[in-house]
């Protein structure tokens, strides 16, 4: 099935001043999908200004177009910038969300302007703040559906650029094709995307080979907070605003230290508490059909994927555990049925 409409083509034919955003605390397929698609849509004559709601993680900075990323955090520009751009915007494409308040504090910015909203997501039940919608929850990263727009609409548009972006959404967001959004499909794409000579190996490396030594350091005090609830099946850890101050950390450094708390045996749900910016930021990670969107939806206003959600809380960072130990009984019987 086609991803592009005749009212999506009709957007992409005539040339507009276009405004480009993704999720806050932008990863790799939030900016790899944005970028590309921002360079596609200059080769097709549109002006375009690429926003992200908050800063950009450093290891994502060697991506082409990443330099002129506006932050809207930025006080000293960006914002100002971003706000312009947004007004004059004749449409704005929003790309790797389903939820509105995952644009931080642009969310308003976004939701008040008159200029329609194109959204190309992969996340389940996506919001309607969308005008035209381009959404597959079967595709495993938002990349992955760029990639095909591009080619439905003209495949001699790729380059090497655009297809590192590409290259590393699709990579990143399915666990460096580990996990199972890793469909024959991803293999095909990714197999067409090579013939552009992206350096596969160069893309690894810039992502998750390129850390400030105080990201390890913190990596592992995180892993000296792990606790183990076996009767739960169930691993947790815990980063305090203080613990983020000593270890200098950065946007993006606390980027798949989740993962670790899978790697217990007989573990098959884990959460990472971080207490940031007077909230408690939750990401939660499950192995097969153990569903953490659900939990994620239902207890921490978030959601995201089945094995692979988030979510937030306003309570202390104390109250927020007891709240998740208080919720665990109630899972108890699915998390001890599940097949790891
Ligand atoms: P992470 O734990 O890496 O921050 O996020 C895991 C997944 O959950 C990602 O796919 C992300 O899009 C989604 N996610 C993270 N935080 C939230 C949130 O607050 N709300 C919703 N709806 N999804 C989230
Ligand atoms: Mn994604």
């Amino acid at each position: 099935m086609a991803y592009l409409t005749d009212v999506v083509r009709h957007l992409l034919q005539r040339p507009a001043r276009v405004v480009v955003t993704m999720h806050r605390d932008p990863d790799a397929d939030a900016m790899g999908s944005s970028l590309a698609w921002a360079a596609f849509l200059k080769k097709l004559g549109h002006t375009v200004i690429v926003i992200s709601p908050t800063e950009i993680p450093e290891n994502l900075k060697w991506m082409t177009g990443s330099a002129d990323v506006l932050n809207f955090e930025d006080r000293k520009g960006g914002r100002a910038e971003s706000i312009q751009a947004i007004n004059s915007a004749e449409w704005i494409s929003c790309l790797d969300f389903s939820s509105i308040g995952r644009l931080k504090d642009l969310a308003p910015f976004i939701t008040r302007s008159k200029a329609p909203v194109l959204v190309i997501d992969h996340h389940l039940d996506p919001e309607p703040f969308a005008t035209f919608l381009v959404s597959d929850v079967t595709a495993a990263a938002t990349a992955q559906i760029i990639y095909r727009c591009i080619r439905e609409w003209d495949e001699s548009l790729m380059d090497t650029e655009i297809a590192e972006c590409l290259y590393a959404g699709i990579m990143t967001d399915t666990g460096s094709f580990r996990h199972n959004n890793t469909t024959r499909e991803v293999h095909l794409l990714v197999a067409d995307l090579m013939q552009y000579q992206i350096e596969v190996d160069k893309v690894h490396r810039l992502i998750f080979d390129n850390s400030p030594l105080s990201r390890l350091h913190l990596l592992g005090h995180s892993l000296s907070t792990i606790r183990v609830l076996p009767e739960y099946r169930t691993s947790f850890m815990t980063l305090t605003h203080k613990t983020l101050e000593d270890f200098q950390s950065n946007t993006g450094d606390t980027d798949g230290i989740v993962n670790y708390g899978l790697q217990i045996e007989g573990v098959v749900m884990t959460a990472l508490f971080i207490e940031r910016n007077n909230e408690v930021k939750i990401s939660f990670r499950s192995v097969a059909d153990f569903s953490v969107r659900e939990l994620a939806h239902a207890h921490f206003e978030g959601g995201g994927h089945k094995n692979a959600s988030g979510g937030r809380s306003n309570l202390s960072l104390s109250a927020t555990i007891e709240k998740f130990l208080g919720i665990l009984p109630h899972y108890q019987e699915q998390l001890n049925a599940v097949k790891k």
